[in-house]
């Protein structure tokens, strides 16, 4: 039994709890189990109200069991929805008024079944957030989601959160309407069953959002919007602005009717087949155990080097609780360091991502020093200082002095070979990469890198610190570029020629935006910086010297001071109205071969050959680890579902 159903002084209450595991989810069973506890509660005339809630201390409902839904048949899923649809329907045609009380994650066919109830009341905790991120794996929310959340609060309101999949805090939910109010986890209950006082809720008018003129203008907007988002690869938006558009005058059940027949074409399609595969893998990551050895816990870190990772990384550690020694050479370096870091405080206040007191707390956790000071209290060291295998060797030797014998030593570099750090200190045992990517506040992906010597423990400890720090490790070996820049340099390099050669800067880039990645390989090498993707490539070049190279193109920008993006000049020049193709790099052209019609196929074929290049030699575990790493470190197409599926 999943739900249990009791009642007092005329107050039913629904208490969800899955059997056997920390989330509750719904698949047929718990649907039909819930329509059971309602045709009771229904029948029932003693009773004047209803009160949902979860026994699970940080999930309310966390949606529909993704197993169930990725490998129904086409029969299965409709009558999946249907069910849904009937069941959530008995809930909000009850006599009686009904509340959800929401604490933890309330999302996908969790929130629809909230959205079934008159009212919701949300716990102001940080492990409660609510939303319909079903877009995001390729459907839409198809259990009443896109028609009652448009009629509840608006549909200028309701599309960015369908369109978008996102989830959302408490305060931010109460603001929008998706709850009626926001209340500390102890008054949940009681604040709940005051709000069955005010009785059967009626459906808001939304009269000026939703008359046929505004509806027609909201939906021409969305539209554009997406199409420039999304390039029109992404089929699932549209569908559910569609049924959204449409959901907001005629009756609910047309509408219900529009999101099954939705759901049913988007869930036959190969990109949802793709999403739907990198949700799976990224839950994996969340848990797949790389190694049977036990972690060790970490509380206090050093980072060494105050510039643009290390600043960043030590930013991010301080926000999760975790205390960090922040060092450079120079007093100018560590105070441009913390200028950084507070800038990105300040950034995160205004945002509301962090409240005043959090940021001033994550400050203080930040002690930053010129000095070599001792480390022996520290669990880790990161070195992020620069890319020079020697500078970095001398800093090994120094830290293998200043750290207990068993300080687990990282290096962040980017593509230098780290076993070659392990001469520089003793217990190279606790050697290992932990390659975070620029910016690190916003990019998931950690690359935990393991060379002959390091230990399991070590490699259990670094990939339970990431976890815990809220980022997505991938297990990797130690060789040149790993493996997210060993597999986009030839694509890079090849886009670099293709360029220096007489290409169009902006018929490649729009190739590759059109294929689906974020950004053109060469508005990618702008923002990387061309003097570090040229040092990353000699690095890459000298260890496979029969397909990498370093682009001619990108040293002779280098020489000129064109560094891209952070010079204001590079394969584009940048100004406050946008980017152009830069004069001096069209000029260092030395062909006027235009760019090949193939050119999506040969560039992304490239990583596609990388890719396997790296699953052969056990660079990574797996296609699927190959497959998230690139899709998390650098934007690949996600709806292709990674390299190794092209
Ligand atoms: P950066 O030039 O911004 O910062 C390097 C810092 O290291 C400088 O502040 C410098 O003063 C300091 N430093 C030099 N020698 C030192 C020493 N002996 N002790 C302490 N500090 C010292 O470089 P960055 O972009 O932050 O890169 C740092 C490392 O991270 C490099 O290995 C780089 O390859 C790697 N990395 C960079 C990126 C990126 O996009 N920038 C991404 C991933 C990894």
């Amino acid at each position: 039994m999943n739900i249990s159903l009791t009642s007092t002084h005329g107050i039913a209450t629904l208490l969800f709890d899955r059997e056997g595991s920390s989330a509750n989810i719904f698949d047929r069973a718990t649907l039909e189990e819930l329509s059971t506890q309602l045709e009771q509660i229904a029948a029932d005339n003693s009773l004047k109200g209803l009160l949902l809630r979860s026994a699970k201390p940080s999930i309310f409902i966390a949606g529909a069991d993704l197993k169930t839904l990725s490998s129904a048949s086409g029969d299965e899923l409709a009558s999946l929805i249907d069910l849904g649809h009937r069941v959530f329907n008995q809930l909000e045609k009850l006599r009686i008024p009904t509340v959800a009380a929401i604490h933890g994650a309330c999302v996908g066919g969790g929130y629809e079944l909230a959205l079934a109830c008159d009212w919701r009341v949300a716990s102001d905790s940080s492990k409660t957030r609510i939303g319909l991120p079903e877009t995001k794996l390729g459907i839409l929310p198809a259990w009443g989601g896109s028609t009652r959340l448009p009629r509840l609060v608006g549909l200028p309101a309701a599309l960015p959160l369908v369109l978008g999949g996102k989830l959302l805090k408490p305060e931010a939910a109460r603001r929008k309407g998706l709850v009626d109010a926001v209340v500390p986890r102890e008054h949940l209950e009681s604040h709940s069953l005051g709000y069955l006082k005010n009785g059967k809720r009626s459906e808001p008018s939304h009269f000026l959002a939703h008359n046929p003129v505004s509806v027609a203008v909201i939906r021409k907007k969305a539209g554009d919007d997406l199409e420039d988002k999304t390039r029109g690869l992404y089929p699932a938006q549209p569908a559910a602005l569609d049924v959204m558009c449409r959901a907001v005058s005629g009756s609910k059940d047309a509408s219900f009717s529009r999101e099954k027949e939705a759901i049913l074409d988007l869930a036959r399609r190969p990109e949802t087949a793709s999403l739907m595969r990198l949700f799976q893998l990224t839950e994996r990551a969340k848990k797949h155990r790389y190694t049977e050895a036990e972690p060790r816990e970490i509380q206090r870190t050093a980072v060494i080097g105050a510039g643009v990772m290390g600043a960043g990384i030590a930013y991010w550690l301080s926000t999760r609780g975790i205390d960090v020694v922040l060092r450079d050479i120079s007093e100018k370096a560590v105070a441009a360091g913390m200028a950084r870091i507070s800038k990105n405080y300040d950034t995160s206040r205004r945002k509301h991502i962090l409240s005043a007191t959090e940021a001033a707390r994550g400050l203080d956790r930040i002690h930053a020093t010129a000095r070599p000071v001792p480390l022996h209290r520290c669990q880790l060291v990161i070195e992020a200082a620069s890319e020079e295998l020697e500078i970095k060797k001398t800093i090994f030797a120094d830290l293998s002095q200043r750290t207990a014998h068993d300080t687990l030593l990282a290096t962040n570099t980017s593509a230098l070979p780290i076993r070659e750090l392990a001469g520089s200190i003793e217990n190279p045992w606790r050697l290992l990469g932990l390659h975070f990517f620029n910016p690190v506040h916003r990019m998931q992906l950690v690359e935990v890198v393991r060379t002959d010597q390091t230990s399991d423990e070590a490699i259990a400890t670094a990939i339970a610190f990431v976890r815990r720090i809220g980022k997505m490790p991938v297990l990797v070996k130690d060789s040149p570029g790993f493996l997210v820049n060993r597999i986009l340099l030839p694509y890079l390099v090849e886009a670099a020629e293709i360029f220096e050669k007489g290409g169009n800067p902006k018929v490649i880039d729009d190739a590759m935006l059109d294929f689906g990645m974020p950004m053109g390989p060469l508005r990618l090498l702008d923002e990387v910086g061309l003097d570090v993707a040229a040092h990353v490539a000699h690095t890459l070049a000298a260890a496979f010297p029969d397909r990498m190279r370093v682009p001619a193109i990108a040293e002779k920008l280098v020489e000129a001071g064109h560094l891209g993006r952070k010079s204001g000049k590079g394969f584009y020049r940048y100004g406050k109205n946008g980017h152009e193709p830069s004069p001096k790099a069209l000029s260092l052209r030395t062909g006027s071969e235009p760019a090949p019609r193939d050119l999506q196929s040969r560039l992304a074929g490239l990583m596609a050959d990388e890719a396997r290049r790296c699953l052969d030699e056990g660079i990574a575990e797996s296609a699927d680890d190959i497959d998230l790493a690139m899709v998390l470190g650098t934007g690949f197409a996600p709806f292709r579902g990674g390299p190794m599926q092209i």
